[in-house]
């Protein structure tokens, strides 16, 4: 579970990194809010989560793979995780704030991460 653990937060890093060169300030995880999103725009009521692909199951991608024993506890598991995003991001919603998720895979591409994440600030 090492390697799980230690790929957590670097994602993150990275992407706060990424927003603050494009000029934009934030807050970093705001407890307040439903599922403590990882960056906050407060003024813009914006709050974006970076999802570890393997923890928030990322439909499709090759890093989502199911672990090979106790099948059942990390179905329950992830079950769980999903449900969680789906109530926070409603929550959210209803608080009349915007959530865009960042898949921890597309950190790779920071160019595309770069318009994902300026087209939802900007819109
Ligand atoms: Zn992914």
């Amino acid at each position: 579970m090492r390697l799980v653990k230690a790929r957590d937060t670097r994602p993150e890093l990275a992407l706060r990194k990424l927003i603050y060169s494009l000029g934009y300030r934030y807050r970093v995880c705001d407890k307040s809010l439903p599922g403590r999103p990882d960056i906050v725009f407060k003024g813009k009521r914006k709050v974006i989560f970076v999802h570890g692909c393997f923890w928030h199951r990322h439909d499709g991608c090759k890093m989502t793979r199911f672990p090979k024993t106790q099948r059942e506890f990390w179905a329950n598991k992830f079950l769980e995780n999903q449900a969680r995003d789906q109530r926070s991001f409603k929550k959210l919603e209803e608080l009349g704030w915007q959530s865009l998720v960042i898949w921890e895979c597309e950190m790779h591409d920071t160019v595309a991460v770069q318009h994902r994440v300026e087209g939802f600030l900007n819109a």
